[in-house]
């Protein structure tokens, strides 16, 4: 027997059914790269999405195409997103900070049909354009092209319709070694991902929130943010540039009350208010993920009221799997102690389930006794079952447990403590050094702006730590006083053997360190006692 309630399937397009409908005139505010910003709502973004369906149903594209953006944050780009799912397509946001052969790899893989994308990424295109073999159309966001392509509709149209199942949109990681891998997601797991980032522990949203998101729509699908936005019917205050003076001015002049970007966004934020007395009076949760977010941001965000939520996630798990949630006895502990907590991944929402395993031994499930660390696996029906068009399921084990390629420390309240990536825990002696924490009590000294710890060859102890460091513009800050500082942060044995000062440390496309290109910078590195 079956029950009797009715059929809704979990399809992306009631989203922004329900938002036009129900927070119709609720603003979208786009910053322009030339500095011009327009408005629209909503409903208006609704009527745009599916003149946008009808345009490119006239372009041939049928169910299941990809249609690819290489875009900033900004209206069209959200337009974009409905109209491409709304079609019955599939969204493929591209990171345009990838390198030309994964530019070149990844459309190819993905068959991208039709492409949309910024007239500032112009040059990039015209580059790509002979190596991408299947893109049959590419359309302009700027100077009237895209207005002109749907303003040829009149949003006289219906949804692409189809199972739940369907795939909506495809985000490719840019894994450390070896080619892109594609994580296509569904319907279903995008309607329930977007359900779960309504609780006051993610987003945080209800009506009167205005969200200003510096996670671009390019990365790991901008946290669900577009998605979860219009359930919530929030204001959304996009700015097409990074620029911590435009985004200061904005969060003001629109009274920003919720924002999202990685650590490095917020410090340079932090940089910008220090130089000119700016102030966020209206900001009050943040969202910081991506990377791990280091205990002054915290405590700066905290001190000046701002709930922070640090969440950990990737693309695979599409992407929220835990943000720091408050304890149940979160108003009886100092604020250090808050602040020990948030700096730690958080909890789980329903819907995810992690577990640690042995680094070693995989069929070695660890205890979650807030000290027993080892690789961290996920599952969930937003988790990631099989890379597009991969013959084998990613997942490790036939109960779906995902090998995150994180190290993580799992405590008995079920927080996550994130302790480094398999590939970068450093091995000394037998024993892990966790890269991270080094980095983040490093990043506590005043006089350091960035810092990466890698593991360098030692004939007894297998490997050692080096500490690579920039130090912050005008500080002269010394490799003992460093090392004074870690000692107190960390063990004795972990305390880097060098510290070695740089001008740059390298990131990679999304931003992160790049710990795989530091390494090969210090390839020939010897110490001392070697
Ligand atoms: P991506 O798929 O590019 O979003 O990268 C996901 C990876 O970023 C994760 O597997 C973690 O290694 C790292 N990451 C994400 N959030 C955090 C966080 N809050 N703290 C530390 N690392 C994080």
């Amino acid at each position: 027997m079956l029950g009797a309630m009715q059929d809704f399937d979990l399809r992306v397009t009631h989203l922004i059914d329900h938002a036009a409908r129900e927070h119709g005139g609720r603003e979208i505010v786009t910053r322009w790269a030339d500095g011009s910003e327009t408005r629209t709502t909503w409903a208006g973004v609704r009527h745009d999405a599916l003149k946008m369906t009808q345009a490119l149903r006239r372009l041939g594209v049928q169910q299941g195409d990809r249609i690819a953006t290489l875009a900033m944050n900004h209206s069209r780009h959200l337009v974009s997103w409905y109209g491409a799912v709304g079609v019955g397509g599939v969204l493929h946001t591209i990171n345009p900070r990838l390198f030309d052969d994964q530019l070149e790899y990844i459309a190819n893989h993905a068959e991208d049909q039709v492409l949309l994308y910024d007239r500032a990424f112009a040059p990039l295109v015209e580059r790509m354009k002979p190596k991408w073999t299947t893109i049959r159309h590419y359309i302009c966001y700027d100077d009237g092209q895209f207005e002109d392509w749907i303003g040829a509709e009149d949003g006289n149209t219906t949804w692409a319709w189809g199972d739940e199942r369907d795939p909506c949109m495809l985000c490719y990681t840019s894994g450390t070694t070896g080619n892109p891998k594609g994580v296509i997601y569904e319907h279903r797991s995008t309607m329930l991902h977007a359900m779960t980032g309504l609780q006051p522990a993610i987003f945080d949203f209800d009506a009167r929130s205005v969200m200003l998101p510096v996670v671009p729509m390019f990365h790991a699908a901008s946290w669900g943010l577009p998605w979860s936005g219009a359930a919530a019917g929030i204001k959304f205050v996009f700015s097409a540039v990074n620029d911590p003076a435009v985004l200061c001015e904005l969060m003001n002049r629109e009274k920003v009350t919720h924002s999202a970007g990685v650590p490095t966004v917020w410090l340079a934020t932090f940089q910008h208010m220090d130089a000119t007395g700016t102030t966020l009076p209206t900001l009050r949760h943040a969202i910081i993920g991506g990377s791990a977010a280091p205990r002054f941001m915290l405590e700066r965000l905290m001190k000046a009221g701002v709930n922070v939520a640090h969440a950990w996630g990737m693309t695979e798990t599409s992407p929220i799997g835990t943000t720091g949630a408050k304890s149940w006895d979160w108003d009886d502990l100092t604020f250090e102690q808050q602040v020990d907590i948030k700096q730690m991944q958080g909890r789980v929402p329903f819907g995810v389930e992690l577990r640690t395993v042995d680094l070693g031994d995989p069929s070695i499930v660890l205890p979650r006794d807030g000290k027993t660390s080892g690789a961290l696996q996920v599952r969930g029906p937003w988790i990631i079952k099989r890379y597009f068009k991969a013959e084998s399921d990613a997942a490790a084990s036939p109960d779906q447990w995902f090998d995150t390629g994180d190290v993580a420390i799992l405590h008995p309240d079920g927080t996550l403590q994130l302790t480094d990536r398999t590939k970068d825990v450093i091995k000394s002696g037998g024993e892990w050094i966790s890269s991270v924490e080094l980095e983040n009590a490093a990043v506590g000294h005043p006089g350091v702006a960035e810092a990466a710890a890698i593991g360098i060859y030692h004939p007894k102890w297998d490997e050692r730590p080096i500490l690579v460091v920039v130090r912050k513009a005008g500080a002269e800050v010394t490799a003992q006083e460093i090392k004074d500082h870690l000692a107190r942060h960390v063990a004795k044995w972990w305390l880097p053997d060098a510290i070695e000062f740089v001008d740059a440390i390298p990131h990679g496309a999304t931003g992160k360190i790049s710990k795989k290109d530091l390494r090969d910078q210090f390839r020939d590195y010897k110490l001392e006692d070697a």
